[in-house]
Protein backbone atom coordinates (compact mmCIF):
# COMPACT_ATOMS: atom_id res chain seq x y z
CA UNK A 1 0.00 0.00 0.00
CA UNK A 2 1.57 3.37 -1.07
CA UNK A 3 1.49 5.73 1.62
CA UNK A 4 1.41 8.97 -0.70
CA UNK A 5 -0.19 10.04 -3.27
CA UNK A 6 1.68 9.47 -6.83
CA UNK A 7 -0.18 10.88 -9.39
CA UNK A 8 -2.11 14.11 -8.85
CA UNK A 9 -5.54 14.96 -10.09
CA UNK A 10 -4.97 16.08 -13.83
CA UNK A 11 -7.67 18.80 -14.36
CA UNK A 12 -9.11 18.31 -18.39
CA UNK A 13 -8.92 20.67 -20.38
CA UNK A 14 -12.31 21.77 -20.46
CA UNK A 15 -11.85 21.88 -16.12
CA UNK A 16 -8.80 24.30 -16.76
CA UNK A 17 -11.01 26.37 -18.73
CA UNK A 18 -14.08 26.40 -15.98
CA UNK A 19 -11.20 27.05 -13.56
CA UNK A 20 -9.85 29.87 -15.39
CA UNK A 21 -13.34 31.36 -16.48
CA UNK A 22 -14.81 31.43 -12.46
CA UNK A 23 -11.88 31.64 -9.99
CA UNK A 24 -10.92 34.74 -8.64
CA UNK A 25 -10.43 34.32 -4.82
CA UNK A 26 -10.13 31.53 -2.60
CA UNK A 27 -13.72 31.61 -1.73
CA UNK A 28 -14.82 31.26 -5.30
CA UNK A 29 -13.76 27.71 -4.45
CA UNK A 30 -17.59 27.14 -2.37
CA UNK A 31 -19.16 28.08 -6.24
CA UNK A 32 -21.30 25.57 -7.48
CA UNK A 33 -19.91 25.85 -11.16
CA UNK A 34 -16.57 23.59 -9.55
CA UNK A 35 -19.01 20.77 -8.19
CA UNK A 36 -18.30 18.15 -10.66
CA UNK A 37 -14.78 19.37 -10.95
CA UNK A 38 -14.94 18.50 -6.93
CA UNK A 39 -17.07 14.86 -7.49
CA UNK A 40 -13.82 13.83 -10.34
CA UNK A 41 -10.94 15.31 -7.72
CA UNK A 42 -12.68 12.93 -4.96
CA UNK A 43 -12.63 9.96 -7.05
CA UNK A 44 -9.57 10.46 -8.06
CA UNK A 45 -7.69 10.48 -5.11
CA UNK A 46 -9.79 8.41 -3.10
CA UNK A 47 -8.10 5.83 -5.08
CA UNK A 48 -4.46 7.25 -4.34
CA UNK A 49 -5.25 7.15 -0.90
CA UNK A 50 -6.94 4.49 -0.49
CA UNK A 51 -9.78 5.75 0.95
CA UNK A 52 -8.15 7.35 3.47
CA UNK A 53 -7.36 10.94 5.26
CA UNK A 54 -4.36 11.89 4.81
CA UNK A 55 -4.09 12.77 8.04
CA UNK A 56 -5.48 10.38 10.72
CA UNK A 57 -6.04 7.29 7.76
CA UNK A 58 -9.23 6.35 8.89
CA UNK A 59 -11.59 5.54 5.82
CA UNK A 60 -13.37 8.06 4.40
CA UNK A 61 -17.08 7.84 4.46
CA UNK A 62 -18.97 7.89 1.16
CA UNK A 63 -22.59 10.23 2.65
CA UNK A 64 -22.22 14.27 1.94
CA UNK A 65 -19.62 15.39 4.80
CA UNK A 66 -18.02 12.66 5.41
CA UNK A 67 -14.71 13.76 2.96
CA UNK A 68 -13.36 17.15 2.25
CA UNK A 69 -10.94 18.11 -0.15
CA UNK A 70 -8.23 19.48 2.26
CA UNK A 71 -5.74 22.66 0.86
CA UNK A 72 -2.42 21.42 2.35
CA UNK A 73 -1.36 24.81 1.92
CA UNK A 74 -4.40 27.22 3.57
CA UNK A 75 -5.94 28.72 0.32
CA UNK A 76 -7.16 31.58 2.66
CA UNK A 77 -3.16 31.83 2.98
CA UNK A 78 -2.12 31.51 -0.63
CA UNK A 79 -5.45 31.72 -2.64
CA UNK A 80 -3.23 31.17 -6.01
CA UNK A 81 -2.99 27.41 -4.98
CA UNK A 82 -6.63 26.80 -4.47
CA UNK A 83 -6.67 24.37 -7.36
CA UNK A 84 -2.97 23.90 -7.72
CA UNK A 85 -3.30 19.93 -7.85
CA UNK A 86 -0.16 19.22 -5.72
CA UNK A 87 -1.78 20.86 -3.03
CA UNK A 88 -4.96 18.93 -2.94
CA UNK A 89 -5.58 15.61 -0.92
CA UNK A 90 -8.70 14.18 0.84
CA UNK A 91 -9.10 14.36 4.68
CA UNK A 92 -11.73 13.33 7.09
CA UNK A 93 -14.27 16.73 7.84
CA UNK A 94 -12.84 16.40 11.67
CA UNK A 95 -8.95 16.77 10.68
CA UNK A 96 -9.98 19.49 7.96
CA UNK A 97 -11.67 21.26 10.72
CA UNK A 98 -8.62 20.93 13.46
CA UNK A 99 -5.90 22.01 10.76
CA UNK A 100 -8.26 25.29 10.16
CA UNK A 101 -6.24 27.70 8.48
CA UNK A 102 -2.78 27.14 10.45
CA UNK A 103 0.17 28.02 8.38
CA UNK A 104 2.16 25.01 7.44
CA UNK A 105 5.36 26.65 5.62
CA UNK A 106 8.58 27.02 6.89
CA UNK A 107 9.39 29.70 4.54
CA UNK A 108 7.47 31.86 2.32
CA UNK A 109 6.86 30.62 -1.11
CA UNK A 110 6.19 31.84 -4.90
CA UNK A 111 5.98 28.91 -6.00
CA UNK A 112 4.52 25.79 -5.38
CA UNK A 113 7.34 23.73 -3.72
CA UNK A 114 8.65 20.53 -5.70
CA UNK A 115 9.40 18.98 -2.78
CA UNK A 116 8.05 18.41 1.36
CA UNK A 117 11.14 19.91 2.81
CA UNK A 118 9.65 23.03 3.24
CA UNK A 119 6.19 21.84 5.37
CA UNK A 120 5.94 21.95 8.71
CA UNK A 121 3.47 18.62 8.83
CA UNK A 122 3.22 15.63 6.68
CA UNK A 123 2.91 16.88 3.19
CA UNK A 124 0.30 13.82 1.48
CA UNK A 125 1.93 14.06 -2.48
CA UNK A 126 5.44 14.27 -1.20
CA UNK A 127 6.29 12.42 2.40
CA UNK A 128 5.66 8.92 3.11
CA UNK A 129 3.27 8.97 6.01
CA UNK A 130 4.92 5.50 7.69
CA UNK A 131 8.03 7.57 7.49
CA UNK A 132 6.74 10.51 9.98
CA UNK A 133 3.75 8.82 12.14
CA UNK A 134 3.01 5.29 13.95
CA UNK A 135 -0.72 4.18 14.25
CA UNK A 136 -0.53 1.48 17.47
CA UNK A 137 -4.08 0.21 17.79
CA UNK A 138 -5.84 2.47 15.07
CA UNK A 139 -5.56 5.01 17.39
CA UNK A 140 -2.37 6.06 19.01
CA UNK A 141 -0.92 8.11 17.10
CA UNK A 142 3.30 7.98 17.45
CA UNK A 143 5.79 10.43 15.78
CA UNK A 144 8.76 9.31 14.43
CA UNK A 145 9.91 12.82 13.28
CA UNK A 146 9.32 16.42 14.00
CA UNK A 147 6.60 17.04 10.49
CA UNK A 148 5.25 13.80 12.49
CA UNK A 149 4.94 15.59 15.87
CA UNK A 150 3.58 18.54 14.18
CA UNK A 151 1.10 17.12 12.17
CA UNK A 152 -0.35 15.51 15.09
CA UNK A 153 -0.67 18.70 16.82
CA UNK A 154 -1.98 20.58 13.87
CA UNK A 155 -4.61 18.34 13.46
CA UNK A 156 -5.03 17.41 17.33
CA UNK A 157 -4.61 13.47 16.04
CA UNK A 158 -4.36 12.72 20.18
CA UNK A 159 -8.45 12.65 20.08
CA UNK A 160 -8.57 9.66 18.40
CA UNK A 161 -7.69 7.77 21.05
CA UNK A 162 -10.57 9.35 23.20
CA UNK A 163 -12.84 9.00 20.06
CA UNK A 164 -11.40 4.81 20.03
CA UNK A 165 -11.96 4.32 23.67
CA UNK A 166 -14.98 5.37 23.69
CA UNK A 167 -16.32 3.17 20.51
CA UNK A 168 -14.09 -0.03 22.38
CA UNK A 169 -15.06 0.85 25.88
CA UNK A 170 -16.69 -2.83 26.29
CA UNK A 171 -13.27 -4.39 25.13
CA UNK A 172 -9.75 -4.50 27.01
CA UNK A 173 -6.67 -4.55 25.43
CA UNK A 174 -4.74 -7.79 25.03
CA UNK A 175 -1.41 -8.17 26.98
CA UNK A 176 0.44 -7.82 23.80
CA UNK A 177 -0.68 -4.60 23.01
CA UNK A 178 -0.30 -3.50 26.57
CA UNK A 179 3.37 -4.33 26.21
CA UNK A 180 3.67 -2.80 23.09
CA UNK A 181 2.24 0.44 24.67
CA UNK A 182 4.50 0.04 27.67
CA UNK A 183 7.43 0.00 25.13
CA UNK A 184 6.71 2.94 22.92
CA UNK A 185 6.66 5.15 26.38
CA UNK A 186 10.67 4.98 26.14
CA UNK A 187 10.94 6.98 22.87
CA UNK A 188 7.50 8.93 22.94
CA UNK A 189 6.85 12.42 23.02
CA UNK A 190 5.72 14.21 26.05
CA UNK A 191 2.35 14.56 24.41
CA UNK A 192 2.13 11.04 23.05
CA UNK A 193 3.69 9.70 26.46
CA UNK A 194 0.79 11.40 28.44
CA UNK A 195 -1.98 9.86 25.92
CA UNK A 196 -0.43 6.30 26.34
CA UNK A 197 -0.10 6.46 29.79
CA UNK A 198 -3.64 7.28 29.85
CA UNK A 199 -4.38 4.15 27.07
CA UNK A 200 -2.63 1.95 29.69
CA UNK A 201 -3.87 3.14 33.07
CA UNK A 202 -7.37 2.47 31.43
CA UNK A 203 -6.32 -0.51 30.60
CA UNK A 204 -5.23 -2.06 33.87
CA UNK A 205 -8.12 -0.29 36.01
ZN1 LIG B 1 -8.58 12.58 9.63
Amino acid sequence: MSNRISIPYNFTVGESTIIANNFSTHSDWSKTVFNSIKENIVAHLRTQQNNTCCYCKYQLGFDIKQVDIEHIIPKSEYEKFTFENRNLALSCPACNTKKSTKPVLNNPIVNYPTNGTNFKIIHAHYDDYSNHIDIINNCVFVAKSKKGSETITFCELFRLSTVEQKSKAHQTLSPNLLHQLVGELKTADPQDKKELIDIIKDAIR
